[in-house]
């Protein structure tokens, strides 16, 4: 029996919104609240006919604390789960803690506004003392963590797929396998085509910012930074076939390397084409993928803003795409003194995911997570005074689920390593 207030609603959103009406003993009543209130009104008109769970919907501004307290206030949630963009964390995160609500992500604090001097400075000095350079990083939403304690509420920071469903694996692969993790490779391939010569899977903005940054991995204690793109690997994918991926940033490096003891090198792998590399790198050479605001016949325009309105919105890839995606991690550590390797990985069909909610995978394999995580918060099992990574609770009712509610996983324990 609770009240879940949803914030965005957009690709994942509509995946999360669907597992929440399949799961309604727990979900008793949700609100529906983005910036555009049609797209929230349309959901609510397809699947309040096949579910139990009371829907309701409203229109707010995730950049204004003020408008997120008075809805917080008017519709009193157990939870806020956060499905709009990095970009309005923090202020979801403060009307949270104004109005006592426990809070949910899937994706770490990052600025809109990356020429904001305020931010830059902070930045700058992250950059120096960690030595990675993404705009990225979870000390924003970690510095909260004294004031949800006191407040008396959880935080659930990334219970997405990367991360939140890889950060669970390896909890679980830590608790059931291992003695102790000493190398863990995360590989996030994408076997999908959606017939478009480029288009992203998830919000462009977003993605596009991410995968033309450098990359880096963690390794003996500390960053070690690569030039986009910079190191390549071709893996043999189970359900999917052989793959480029190439090594990127990924924020749950971060939050591993924190919480996972005795952890000698993390790395994160994407499975790109060449295809998408070569249209990716033309538009970031003629300055489409800048975050920084030019004047285009009299106003203001962001590039990569711009770019997003004429690329396919991700929303609309679900009926094209077609083949499966492979997502989990490869465990090298010590069991009983031996050295061993284990993989744990879904695969998700992105034409089975049309079938069942109408969206492709990228988006399912996010949205079931962001609904278990919400799950486990308001049930209980996953509340905890502070701020907190999916590693640090017990994976097991996690894993239960994701076998529930369309993410299965398997364990292979002989696999081959990524050089
Ligand atoms: P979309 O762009 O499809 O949806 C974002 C939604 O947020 C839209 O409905 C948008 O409204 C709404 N929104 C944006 N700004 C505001 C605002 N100021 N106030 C209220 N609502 C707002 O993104 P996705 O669904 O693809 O991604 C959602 C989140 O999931 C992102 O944070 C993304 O980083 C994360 N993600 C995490 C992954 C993981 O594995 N951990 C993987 C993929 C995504 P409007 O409709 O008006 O534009």
């Amino acid at each position: 029996m609770s009240r879940l207030l949803i914030i965005g609603c957009g690709g994942v959103a509509g995946v999360a919104i669907h597992k929440c009406c399949q799961n309604s003993d727990v979900f008793t009543e949700i609100c529906i609240a983005s910036r555009t209130k049609s797209k929230c009104d349309a959901i609510k008109a397809k699947l309040e006919n096949t579910t139990k769970t009371v829907i309701t919907t409203a229109q707010v501004n995730a950049d204004s604390k003020d408008e997120l307290v008075a809805l917080i206030n008017s519709y009193k949630p157990d939870a806020v789960l956060n499905l709009a963009l990095p970009y309005q964390d923090l202020t979801i995160m403060d009307a949270c803690l104004e109005t006592k609500t426990d809070y949910i992500d899937t994706a770490n604090y990052e600025p809109e506004d990356t020429t904001d001097p305020e931010w830059k400075a902070v930045y700058e000095k992250r950059c120096k003392d960690l030595g990675f350079t993404a705009y990225f990083d979870y000390s924003w939403q970690w510095a909260y963590k004294e004031k949800f304690e006191k407040a008396g509420i959880t935080a659930l920071l990334g219970t997405g797929f990367d991360p939140g469903v890889t950060s669970v694996f390896t909890a679980y692969a830590l608790k059931h396998y291992f003695d102790e993790i000493h190398y863990i490779d995360i590989l996030d391939c994408n076997g999908g085509d959606h017939g478009y010569p480029f288009a992203t899977n998830f919000n462009p903005e977003i993605n596009l910012r991410e995968v033309s940054a450098n990359g880096s991995y963690w390794e003996d204690g500390k960053w070690i930074e690569t030039k986009p793109m910079e190191i390549k690997r071709v893996y043999n994918f189970d359900g999917v076939g052989e793959k480029d991926m190439y090594l990127l940033h990924h924020e749950e490096i971060e939050s591993l390397a924190k919480n996972i003891p005795n952890v000698k090198r993390i790395r994160f792998f994407m499975t790109f084409g060449q295809s998408y590399l070569t249209h990716m790198q033309c538009l970031e050479n003629v300055g489409m993928l800048s975050t920084e605001p030019v004047m285009y016949e009299g106003r203001e325009i962001v590039p990569i803003q711009f770019l997003k309105a004429l690329l396919p919105d991700p929303a609309s890839l679900g009926p094209r795409t077609k083949g499966k995606t492979n997502i989990g991690c490869i465990f090298t550590g010590v069991k009983d003194g031996k050295e061993k390797t284990i993989y744990i990985y879904n695969m998700c069909d992105h034409q089975e995911c049309y079938k069942e909610v109408g969206s492709q995978a990228v988006s399912y394999t996010t949205g079931v997570p962001a609904m278990i995580g919400a799950s486990l918060v308001l049930s209980g099992q996953w509340k905890k005074p502070g701020v907190y990574n999916v590693e640090e609770f017990d994976p097991d009712p996690y894993m239960e689920a994701l076998n529930k509610f369309g993410l299965p996983w398997v364990v292979d324990e002989n696999p081959v390593t990524v050089e």
